[in-house]
Formats: C-alpha cells, structure tokens, sequence
C-alpha cells in the first residue's frame, strides 16, 4: 500500500515472534520493542535531508552531512514510551514532545489527558510513535493536533498494525508515511489486534 512500508527483514520477523510469545517476560520484551524500533527508525530515517557541512578531519578539509530539520520524537503514551527512548538515543538532538491520549474500552473513542505542544512548533518533522495501530483512533487523533500547531511533515513508526488501523490512517492522513514491523490479520470485537500481542502498554510497563 502507498506510504506504508513494512520492510522484509530477518530480524525483525525473529525479535517480532519472541515479543509476541505471551512467555516473554517484560525485561525481554521491552529490550525486543526497542531492537525492533532501532531497525525501523533507520528505515523511516533514510530520506531525511541533509544540508552540506564543511568540517576538517586530522589530514584535511571534507565536506560532510548534517540532518536538515528539526526534528521530534512523539511518543502516544504510555505504550509509545517504549520505543522513544531508542529513537531518542538514534536522534540524540530530536526534542521530545508528548501527546497523553489512552483509549475508551467501551467506544474504543480517544480521550485526551495531557497537551503541552508549542505553538507555533519548535520542530520540522515530528516522527510518532505508538507500538500498536489498532483502530488508528490515537494515532490519528495525536497527528491531527500536532498538525494544529503547524508542524510541516509527520511520520509515524508502530510495531504492529491492523489493516483496519492502517486504513483508517491513510484515510485521515494521507500525507503521512506509516512504517511498521507487521500488518496482521484483523481487530477483535474488543479492538485487540489478532494475533497481535495483547495489550503493549501492559507488557512494557508490567502491569
Ligand atoms: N493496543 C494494544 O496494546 N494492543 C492491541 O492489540 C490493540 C491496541
């Protein structure tokens, strides 16, 4: 599908199998979401421009690359925790936004807790973060407010998605690129995603 890449890629498909087994422990877990995140953030990072630096090395003059946006990392809390870190680490000069939404059991519907955005933006590109694309509900409902405050180009990074979520985001969100480590099969009637690997929340924060 246009804009949505799920790279083919050995290590993904091995640390995605163990961070689905429910015998994982959290500490494994949390270690494999941010293994996976690593692999995926050098994917969705390829294409970043870059403007040209001259520098010196010990032996002589070079002209070298630096990364021409600002950029933010944009973890969904709380799960989105679990891969802002690593990405942070990648992106040691990225600032870090948060956008606190968690989802409705019932309406499945997002509701909204925590806002601390500047505007106007203080930041180019911000990459989202969010494990798990369900409905899209958060992520979408994250995006469109980070496009309030003006941000000019959004990306997003999930490990597992539904075709239902994917679907919903590039309705809502055409213009953002989604990468991800999985497409699985589909919802369930209580918006958990089959086979998925059951609440990520849960799983990173062990509770
Ligand atoms: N959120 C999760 O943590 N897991 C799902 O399967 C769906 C949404």
């Amino acid at each position: 599908m246009e804009g949505v890449i799920v790279p083919k890629h050995a290590l993904i498909a091995h640390k995605l199998t163990r961070l689905r087994d429910k015998e994982t422990s959290s500490v494994l877990f949390r270690n494999l979401a941010r293994e996976i995140t690593q692999i995926l953030m050098v994917e969705a990072t390829s294409d970043l421009s870059t403007i040209s630096d001259e520098r010196e090395t010990p032996l002589c003059p070079f002209t070298g690359a630096t990364l021409e946006q600002r950029i933010g990392i944009v973890p969904i809390l709380r799960a989105g925790l679990g891969m802002s870190d690593v990405a942070h680490e990648m992106l040691p000069m990225a600032r870090v936004l948060h956008v606190g939404l968690f989802r409705d059991e019932e309406t499945l519907e997002p509701v909204y807790y925590y806002d601390k955005l500047p505007t106007p933006p203080n930041i180019d590109l911000a990459i989202v973060v969010d494990p798990m694309l369900a409905t899209g509900g958060s992520a979408i409902a994250a995006i469109s407010r980070l496009k309030e405050t003006g941000i000019e180009e959004i990306r997003f990074i999930g490990i597992i998605a539904a075709p239902e979520g994917v679907a919903s985001m590039r309705a809502a969100h055409p213009d953002v690129k989604i990468w991800l480590a999985s497409i699985d099969d589909r919802l369930n009637e209580v918006g958990y995603i089959i086979p998925g690997l059951g609440d990520a929340g849960d799983r990173i924060m062990d509770t």
